[in-house]
């Protein structure tokens, strides 16, 4: 199978193939080829920008099972972080920046892929920023505050001829491939509905999460992009129109903002995704239908939660990664070293942000609104 696909290719599987047809070893020892297998030998230098409650509990233990990429720096604003991290991970000072400092990151040869887990409103000057001191990049979801916030950071990604991945872990996670594979597969016919939902409690007033400028849209913006996207996957195509509501539950808490939306989209086969994202009740959901038969993932898209999928018949529980993060990263990793395209591109997020955009314009006009891929 194509790197491109799978996201468990290995060097160790390039190399038994290259063995296996008897270039490793052999008097070709010296071809290209051969060396660029060696070059993978050094792991990419990873820095990452914002060291809060992601980056703490799941990037940096992640990089410690990564296979092609290594934790090598850190940006971050507050100095007695900088020593902690420093001594916790033994990274040198030499790459250790702040937000004055960033900048210079250009000059430092062991960052390859700067990491970017900051508050939403701050992924897009961030992200080009990055992208303009030659590193590739991944940005944390949602991509932008909008899709044009998504255009400005592809073309900057294309301009710096470097690699551009949004950090959507579900991408490469084995059970959402699965559900994917069985939705797209014709047998017990095509996809007509499929309901996508998620959320929890964050009614507390102060987190950047709920204010508008900073979060861009409460649990829509937080929350929407993982249930938008598992419908996307699941229907093999992009949504043509949405209809959405938003709820306010706790006027005292939701300013500008919504603590439920819901919105119904509509496919152009006429198959249809009914869901939530809420920052007012948990909820967590990731159900297809066909004529005869069902899969549902649960929990659906929680980080790390040990996942089962369920059908009529059967359910079952797929061999994974201790942390999704590292499948991810080393496919971005795999991605640079064979100049391969990126499964979470740039391009997957601006699609997300394009139906965020279109149900921010369906709850202020009361109506359905044709999405706009443009
Ligand atoms: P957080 O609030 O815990 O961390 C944000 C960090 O940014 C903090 O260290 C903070 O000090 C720093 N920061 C720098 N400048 C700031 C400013 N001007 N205002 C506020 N903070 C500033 O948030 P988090 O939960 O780590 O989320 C960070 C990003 O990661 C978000 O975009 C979020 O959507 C994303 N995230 C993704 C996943 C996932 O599963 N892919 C999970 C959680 C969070």
């Amino acid at each position: 199978m194509k790197n491109i696909d799978n996201p468990f290719y290995t060097a160790t599987s390039r190399r038994q193939a290259l063995k296996n047809i008897g270039i490793i070893g052999s008097a070709a020892a010296l071809s290209p080829l051969n060396l660029a297998c060696l070059k993978e030998e050094k792991k990419l230098g990873i820095a990452l920008v914002g060291l809060g409650n992601y980056a703490t509990l799941m990037l940096a233990p992640a990089l410690q099972k990564t296979q092609f990429c290594e934790l090598k720096g850190i940006v971050t604003g507050t100095p007695e972080k900088a020593i902690k991290w420093q001594k916790e991970y033994n990274i040198s000072p030499a790459h250790t920046y702040n937000y004055e400092t960033f900048d210079k990151i250009k000059n430092d040869p062991a960052i390859d892929i700067i990491y970017i887990v900051l508050p939403n409103f701050m992924h897009e000057e961030y992200t080009i920023r990055a992208l303009e001191a030659g590193k590739h990049v991944i940005c944390e979801k949602p991509m932008a505050m909008n899709a044009a916030g998504c255009k400005n950071m592809i073309a900057a990604a294309k301009k710096a001829g470097k690699k551009l991945q949004v950090g959507y872990r579900l991408f490469y996670e084995p059970h959402h491939l699965e559900m994917k594979r069985w939705a797209n597969e014709p047998f017990e016919g095509r996809i007509k509905l499929m309901e996508t939902s998620l959320g929890f409690d964050m009614a507390r007033p102060g987190l950047w999460r709920i204010d508008k400028k900073m979060g861009g849209g409460g649990a829509l913006m937080d929350l929407g992009p993982y249930v938008i996207q598992a419908a996307r996957r699941a229907a093999g195509q992009n949504p043509v129109s949405v209809l959405a509501q938003g709820f306010i539950d706790d006027p005292e808490i939701y300013k500008g903002i919504y603590g439920t939306y819901t919105w119904q989209l509509k496919f152009a086969d006429n198959a249809l995704c009914n869901s939530t994202a809420s920052f007012s009740s948990y909820t967590d959901r990731y159900y297809v239908s066909k004529g005869y038969d069902y899969m549902e993932l649960k929990p659906a898209f929680a980080a790390n939660a040990k996942m089962s999928l369920q059908s009529r018949d059967e359910s079952k529980s797929l061999p994974c990664n201790e942390y999704q993060q590292t499948t991810q990263m080393d496919a971005f990793a795999r991605n640079i070293f064979d100049n391969t395209a990126v499964i979470a591109s740039g391009e997957e997020g601006m699609i997300d942000m394009q139906v965020i955009d279109a149900i921010k314009k369906s709850i202020e006009t009361g109506a359905e609104v044709k999405i706009d891929y443009a």
